[in-house]
């Protein structure tokens, strides 16, 4: 993999900030978008917009083709199926969402329980909550210990006649944690329980199959693997989702409306009210076509050796406490130095033009855990160099003699 070569694919890559180059370490926030994402969006709107699914005119077929064929390159890219079981949302908290609404509305009744983990973030916990308010249901959570790994014992004990489902993360957004989901899907279902992946962290950095994990549901978001913002996954087994009510109401979601009676579309378009973000699902496909393009193996590769690189070398530096030291992790780390604040190191960083994210990274109840109330975050795409983790080791180094 010539990351160099890469790099040059992505125009954001090659500005300065505070007149230093930029060193990006947000990837878990958002991915930054090569060229040729942003061209499609772009030549789209010059020259073929029009309204998805209701014209009978050449640019509205063509953008109608565009739209279901960026649908086909997202369930090659999970292995799904069938595209019935690809349904476009804005976003993972949208599709997780659509998912706890439409389930909870049809599944769950007072008393019914739910199962997380500890590490969830909070758009996988606060949907829940909700539901609870709604319907009495009961959130139980997996616990994990001190490395950040769930402990797969509790998980068993947690379920009862009143499971009716599971949702976890595959990959932690703060500890970088691999969690075992295709071995925790396997326990659900021996308890005739469906299994909710939010793969949000995972799908950039390593190959998701959805029939391999045998996932019920698996959700993600668009922006976080170089395609746009505004558009994303709702995977569902069809078997499930023919099962469920629609979310939203509105246009390309009915068969049939009168004042009496409304019958619904078929999958997916039961679940798709309104004007998709058409443009937006080009890119997303263009997005997944460049990963294909390189190879998320060699993504991964290149990922790990960054992360193994950088583990390293931010251990040289004195009082750095990290959280997240799984047997299994990914593209993510998690830090404190000593005891400068997350938000001064933060800051400070800034100006030396290296971006990584401060704060509880949407996970409070995760930092309740380490009894923290934020941390440093660096994280990696497959654009980064060992020459960026040594500039932010330099940084750290500098911020931290300062202090
Ligand atoms: N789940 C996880 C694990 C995440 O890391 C994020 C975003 O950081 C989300 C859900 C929410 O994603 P979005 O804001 O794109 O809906």
């Amino acid at each position: 993999m010539d990351v160099q070569k890469i790099r040059e694919d992505f125009p954001i890559l090659s500005r300065t900030v505070y007149g230093k180059p930029l060193v990006y370490l947000d990837n878990a926030a958002t991915t930054q978008k090569p060229r040729l994402v942003i061209d499609s969006l772009v030549d789209e709107y010059y020259s073929v917009n029009a309204n998805v699914h209701r014209g009978v005119h050449y640019l509205s077929q063509q953008a109608t083709e565009l739209h279901e064929s960026s649908r086909e390159t997202v369930r090659q890219f999970i292995n799904a199926h069938s595209t019935n079981e690809v349904i476009f949302t804005r976003g993972t908290t949208e599709s997780i969402n659509l998912l706890v609404s439409s389930f909870g509305d049809e599944f769950m009744q007072e008393g019914d329980e739910v199962i997380l983990s500890v590490m969830e973030h909070h758009s996988n916990i606060v949907p829940w909550q909700l539901l609870a308010a709604r319907k009495g249901i009961a959130i139980k959570v997996i616990p994990m210990n001190d490395k950040g790994e769930l402990l797969l014992d509790e998980y068993e004990k947690l379920f009862s006649e009143r499971t009716k489902i599971v949702s976890v993360m595959q990959v932690s957004n703060v500890l970088g944690t691999v969690n075992p989901v295709k071995e925790m899907i396997k326990i659900a279902h021996e308890h005739g329980v469906p299994f909710l992946v939010d793969a949000a962290q995972s799908i950039p950095h390593m190959k998701v199959d959805v029939q391999e994990l045998d996932a019920d549901f698996l959700v993600f978001s668009g922006h976080k693997i170089y395609g746009p913002t505004g558009v994303g996954v709702l995977y569902g087994k069809e078997e499930w989702l023919d099962r469920l009510p629609p979310y939203q109401g509105g246009g390309e979601m009915i068969q049939h409306v009168s004042f009496e009676k409304t019958t619904f579309n078929e999958l997916p378009f039961k679940f798709e009210a309104g004007t998709p973000d058409y443009i937006g699902t080009t890119g997303l496909a263009k997005a997944l076509d460049y990963v294909n393009g390189i190879g998320i193996e060699q993504i991964a590769a290149h990922e790990h050796e960054l992360t193994t690189y950088a583990l390293k070398r931010l251990k040289e530096i004195p009082d750095m406490r990290i959280f997240g030291e799984a047997a299994d992790r990914g593209a993510v780390i998690s830090f404190l130095v000593g005891d400068i604040h997350h938000f001064d190191l933060g800051t400070l960083l800034d100006r030396l033009g290296i971006a990584v994210r401060t704060g509880h990274h949407c996970a409070q109840p995760l930092m309740q855990r380490f009894g923290i109330e934020g941390t440093v975050r660096a994280s990696f795409a497959l654009y980064n160099t060992k020459n960026e983790i040594d500039v932010l080791v330099a940084g750290i180094d500098r911020v931290r003699r300062m202090f």
